[in-house]
């Protein structure tokens, strides 16, 4: 069975069906750049991120755009009062994102245009919008007439007296409640680097404009796959939907993927919360702080975890039982390295001739088995509406059949270096095809996790020191040793090749 998405326009899962065949075009909205980015900015990018990796392995050639939104009235609010220009701000939160997207191994973004440079593709759809009737200029805004377009509410399945989520209200006379500002004419006290020339007077695009924009400049107008959270359905995807083909008289996005929200202590976390307990909890979650505290693999991970049109309860101690479950891989790939000498990323490295590859059975014959069902679950589960959670299970069951290989040939303890070559091979196949989803591209930069360069050196100092009393028979100091680290949540293990430490 091929690839099915869950499409939210069919609301069912569908067959994928490229636009061009071979080739595939993804437009995800990104941040508006106007204070720092929280776990649930990430979400998405990670979802993506490991879907578009997902989609090359299987031969797909892939475009994947995510726009910068650098003009919207929350950037101004947020400029002035931090006494900026929207300008500088814009540039300070993007950097901060940009920095933050690169930790977490978001790296297959081809594009990301900024709203502020498309301003003369967004004027030349509003000009086609009003010469097709669609839109109207009233007092230096332009608004899109809803009852105009008659597949309106299609995609959030709502009808045109709905008028909730109205962000758009401005000076201008709407003809209908519902009618949203694609163009909002520049206010006196508005700074000037927010006012754009138009055949309207000097503004500035309505947001949801800005993403049509850019998603057809770079994409055609219609592509493969629109991304985003739940919570844009409406009335941003919707808009957008209905300016698009507006304009061109075309379908805009075939399958729209919608992202479960980011949840904490059971309230969801969305742009529009302004109670104060919810935005002082933010401010702790910012993606700065968040990857000051933990690595950026065990936030990709996290994420991972779940299936993306599930929501995701953020809490520590469910980030806590997700790095439990990262051990599993950090010790399984440092066990192999100490065992066989070798280490089981650099032979993945080796292999994968920079192109990613699954696990190939025939070349590890003691594995044959379990390669062959860790290649046939992980794609059964990422052809399955990219169901990244199943993908890491088949990861995990993978991660058990080495460990058990290792503990029946007892490589712990001195082994063939057939039976070594056959762990060390298996386990770079195991890192191999967890790359196909942005996993275990490189080795932690620490030891174990959340340790850093000088605690793993005072740790080596401490084993030494350790090793060194055992020797004199002094158990009671040794003890006292293993204890205090213990209370610091440090484990220690005595092997028989020596001892190995971890944070749990
Ligand atoms: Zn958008």
């Amino acid at each position: 069975m091929g690839l099915t998405v869950y499409n939210t326009l069919s609301r069912k899962k569908e067959p994928f069906d490229p636009v061009t065949p071979g080739k595939v075009g993804i437009y995800l909205c990104g941040p508006t750049v106007y204070k720092p980015s929280h776990i649930g900015h990430a979400v998405g990018p990670i979802i993506f991120d490991a879907i578009k990796r997902y989609l090359v392995y299987r031969g797909f050639d892939v475009t994947w755009v995510v726009n910068i939104t650098d003009v919207d009235d929350k950037l101004i609010d947020e400029a002035a009062k931090q006494n900026t220009t929207t300008f500088e701000l814009a540039e300070r939160i993007t950097a901060d994102y940009l920095s933050a997207m690169k930790t977490l191994h978001v790296d297959g973004i081809d594009i990301m245009p900024k709203a502020s440079e498309h301003i003369g593709d967004i004027i030349s759809i509003i000009e086609t919008l009003i010469s097709r009737g669609i839109a109207y200029a009233s007092g230096g805004d332009v608004y899109f007439d809803v009852t105009k377009h008659p597949g309106y509410g299609k995609l959030s399945n709502r009808r045109v007296d709905d008028q909730e989520g109205q962000r758009d209200l401005q000076s201008g006379e709407k003809h209908n409640p519902a009618d949203f500002a694609v163009w909002k004419g520049a206010k006196p006290e508005e700074p000037d680097e927010v006012k754009f020339d138009s055949p309207w007077g000097a503004g500035r695009p309505g947001w949801h404009i800005e993403c049509s924009a850019m998603a057809m400049r770079y994409l055609g107008d219609t592509f493969d796959i629109h991304g985003g959270g739940l919570d844009l359905i409406f009335p941003h995807h919707e808009n957008e939907i209905a300016q698009s083909e507006g304009a061109t008289g075309e379908p805009f996005a075939n399958v729209w993927m919608h992202n479960g929200l980011t949840r904490m202590n059971t309230k969801k976390i969305s742009k529009s919360d302004a109670d104060p307990e919810m935005q002082a909890a933010l401010a702790k979650m910012t993606l700065h702080n968040l990857l000051d505290e933990y690595s950026g693999e065990l936030i990709r991970f996290f994420v991972l975890s779940t299936q993306y049109r599930r929501p995701i309860e953020y809490s520590e101690a469910e980030i806590d039982s997700k790095r439990k479950g990262l051990d599993t891989f950090y010790r399984l790939f440092e066990r192999i390295e100490r065992v066989c000498g070798n280490s089981p990323y650099e032979m993945a490295n080796a292999r994968s001739d920079g192109k990613p590859a699954p696990c190939a059975p025939n070349e590890c014959p003691a594995f044959e088995t379990a390669c062959q069902e860790l290649t046939t679950a992980f794609e059964r589960a990422m052809d399955d509406d990219f169901n990244t959670a199943g993908a890491i299970a088949a990861l995990f069951d993978f991660a058990s059949a080495v460990n058990r290989f290792v503990e029946q040939n007892k490589l712990d303890t001195g082994a063939s270096d057939e039976q070594k070559c056959n762990a060390l091979t298996a386990t770079s196949r195991l890192i191999r095809t967890a790359r196909l989803i942005g996993l275990f591209i490189e080795p932690p930069s620490e030891n174990s996790a959340g340790a850093d360069a000088l605690g793993s050196k005072a740790m080596e100092v401490l084993l030494q020191v350790r090793q060194h009393v055992r020797k004199k028979k002094d158990f009671e100091t040794a003890d006292l040793i293993r204890d205090l680290l213990m209370e610091q949540k440090i484990t220690l293990e005595d092997r028989a090749d020596g001892t190995i430490w971890r944070v749990e």
